[in-house]
Parts: C-alpha cells; sequence; structure tokens
C-alpha cells in the first residue's frame, strides 16, 4: 500500500470516528427507557416483565450493555499517543499474540469471541503492550462487523505509531452463525490486514504468521 493510500485510511478513520461520537451525542435515550425497550422485547418474546424472575432483568441487561458497549466513550487514538524511544535500536517486529476479546456483531448483537494477533514493525517509537489490548477492547466493545473491526485497529495503530508497518488478523467465532440461522457451531472467521512492510514484503508477512502459529498450547 503506498503512502497515499494510507494517508486515506487515516482520513477515513478520523471521519469514522467523528461519525460515531456524533451519533452518540445525538440525544442519548435514558437509562428508564433503554429499560422499557428491554421490557418491550421481554413481553415480545412471549413473556411476561412483572413476574417475579424477570423483576430485575431490564436493569440487568442496561448494565451488561454499558459493559458490551463501553468501548464508545473511548478514544482508541488517545491510548495510542504515549510511546516510548528508548528501544536501544530494536527494530524487529513487535508481536502480541492471542488477544482475547467479546464483541458483538451489528447485524444480530450476538456474540463475537474471537481472539487478535497484532504485530508491527516499530520505527523508533514502541507503546506499552497493553495498550494493544486496550486498543483491541475499545474496537470490541462496539457493535462489529470482524472485518471492519480488523482495518479499524491496523488503521489506528498506522496513523498513531506511524510504524514500518503494521499486521492484525483476527479469528472469531459468530454466535449469529453457531447458535442461530445456519447452526455452524466451530467455524471460524479469520480477518487480517497489512499495512506497510507486512503488506510489501512477503518475508515480514511470512514471519508475522509463523509467529502467530507457533503459539503452542491454546487453553482452548
Ligand atoms: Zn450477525
Amino acid at each position: 500500500m503506498n503512502r497515499q493510500k494510507i494517508l486515506g485510511s487515516e482520513l477515513g478513520l478520523a471521519e469514522t470516528l467523528a461519525a460515531e461520537r456524533r451519533a452518540a451525542r445525538k440525544r442519548k435515550p435514558s437509562r428508564a427507557e433503554a429499560e422499557e425497550a428491554i421490557r418491550t422485547l421481554i413481553r415480545w418474546t412471549g413473556d411476561d416483565p412483572d413476574r417475579e424472575g424477570l423483576a430485575g432483568t431490564p436493569e440487568r441487561v442496561a448494565r451488561a450493555y454499558e459493559e458490551y458497549f463501553a468501548g464508545y466513550h473511548d478514544d482508541p487514538v488517545e491510548i495510542l499517543q504515549r510511546t516510548f524511544e528508548e528501544v536501544e535500536g530494536y527494530d524487529e517486529i513487535v508481536l502480541l499474540r492471542d488477544i482475547r476479546f467479546e464483541s458483538h456483531c451489528e447485524h444480530h448483537m450476538a456474540p463475537i469471541l474471537g481472539r487478535a494477533h497484532i504485530a508491527y514493525l516499530p520505527d523508533r517509537r514502541v507503546v506499552g503492550i497493553s495498550k494493544l489490548a486496550r486498543l483491541v477492547e475499545v474496537y470490541a466493545k462496539r457493535l462489529q462487523i470482524q472485518e471492519k473491526m480488523t482495518a479499524q485497529i491496523a488503521n489506528t495503530i498506522q496513523e498513531v505509531l506511524q510504524p514500518l508497518g503494521v499486521a492484525v488478523m483476527i479469528e472469531a467465532s459468530h454466535q449469529c452463525m453457531t447458535t442461530r440461522g445456519i447452526h455452524k457451531p466451530g467455524a471460524a472467521l479469520a480477518t487480517s490486514r497489512m499495512l506497510g512492510a507486512f503488506r510489501e514484503n512477503a518475508a515480514t508477512r511470512r514471519e508475522f504468521l509463523a509467529m502467530i502459529r507457533s503459539s503452542g498450547n491454546r487453553d482452548d
């Protein structure tokens, strides 16, 4: 990808984030309205929101939604703002592998459960590794499609950190596909976005793929 195109995707990122912030500010419904909407959904499923077992459910669901969608309140650009330059000339791939995440698909609001692998080739600056995990969280805790989330993570790192290259791979299972619809448990969707050296240099890309495959024992 040439510099022009990377700049293009940076603009796209800034615009997307600004649009999301505008939408969020556009008269956010009150908590009471959200709970009433959940009562409506309960009635619509055929149950009675006033029976004892369901009495506290609208409130609990609203609170759960605050957690599931906490990412709308965080600024992904700010997370990567603080960098370190004293790296003794380190210029090899930095990889954070197997970052577990939970997200929700924007088509069914069903859970997406997966893991992300993020690598970049630093150009003098590095970020704290926990920041890469936070970046995944911020984008995961929104309504998503996996392809978009993959691109957003890569584009944000490229824009803010300006490394020589970024590689992001996400593997996830989508409950809208495993527990409903076509019912294909075990199917996983893999998406990747490669920028800079990872896109242009086959050896760098191969090194990334080899590094993420050498994960050894996986716990699931
Ligand atoms: Zn879906």
